[in-house]
């Protein structure tokens, strides 16, 4: 097992979109880069591409919402490089079929929470002894300002109105493992947060979003490459501090 000098960091959902970005930004600070992508095609397209820019990137192959997959993915990982600094669960779905509590299908529900949650909690347990190995790593969870339950009961919100309950619950539960983790990690130098990008031009929104890409990047960023005084347990946008 190599020796490395430089960090690892492992982006969910690479293959397009914020992850992509988020890979591409982190990878430009030095560090090398898995994009994981559930599409070999897209994801080995997508590191040859930041392979491209120059930057050390890596597609691995993990469907987040397959448990064989993240089970393997964290084994390629451990036999590679014996370690991870960053883990930024960015995977994520919506489906047409999300709605208003009264009448969302429980299927569509059912299928994000199995991604958006139940993924992300899976990619976590199995990189966790990864994370642990390296010097000071660093887990983003990729929320959204629509799983803050004090946005969803702020009547004054601009976005008070748009209910999603798959999509707004899968996110809630993340932002409850990034509370969670960050408490039974508190005495480690791991640090455990959760991002919000920001309402992002990408294909998961039909490209309705008024922020580019990089904007949505951002806040990721920069908790994937927080300093050790950095802050851990929080929720933020590249504003400041989102009210859970
Ligand atoms: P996107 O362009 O649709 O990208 C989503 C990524 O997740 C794709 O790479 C997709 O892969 C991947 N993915 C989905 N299910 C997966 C699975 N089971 N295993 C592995 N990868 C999977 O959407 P995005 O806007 O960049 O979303 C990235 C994250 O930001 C999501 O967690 C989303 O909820 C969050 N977010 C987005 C916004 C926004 O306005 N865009 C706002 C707040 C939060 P495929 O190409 O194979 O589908």
């Amino acid at each position: 097992m190599p020796r490395l000098s430089k960090k690892v960091g492992l982006i969910t959902g690479a293959n397009k979109g914020i992850g992509f970005e988020v890979a591409r930004q982190i990878g430009r600070t030095g560090v090398i880069i898995l994009l994981g992508a559930r599409n070999k095609r897209a994801g080995e397209k997508a590191a040859a591409a930041l392979s491209g820019e120059g930057l050390a990137a890596h597609f691995i192959a993990i469907d987040v919402a397959d448990r064989d997959s993240v089970v393997a993915a964290a084994a390629a990982i451990k036999s590679e490089f014996g370690r991870l600094d960053i883990l930024v669960n960015n995977a994520g779905i919506g489906d047409s079929a999300d709605g208003a509590a009264p009448t969302a299908r429980l299927d569509a529900v059912e299928r994000i929470l199995r991604t958006n949650f139940l993924g992300a909690l899976a990619v976590t347990q199995a990189m966790l002894p990864l994370l642990r190995k390296a010097p000071s790593a660093r887990i983003v969870n990729v929320s959204s300002g629509l799983g803050s339950l004090a946005q969803n009961g702020d009547l004054d919100h601009p976005a008070v109105a748009t209910k999603l309950i798959g999509y707004s619950a899968s996110k809630a539960a993340l932002n409850m493992l990034t509370v969670q983790l960050a408490y039974l990690l508190r005495k480690t130098a791991i640090k455990v947060n959760s991002a919000d990008p920001g309402y992002t031009a990408t294909d998961l929104n039909g490209h309705s979003g008024p922020q580019t890409i990089p904007e949505g990047a951002a806040e990721p960023v920069r908790l994937a490459l927080l300093p050790g005084d950095g802050p851990t347990g929080t929720y933020s946008d590249s504003r400041g501090i989102v009210p859970w």
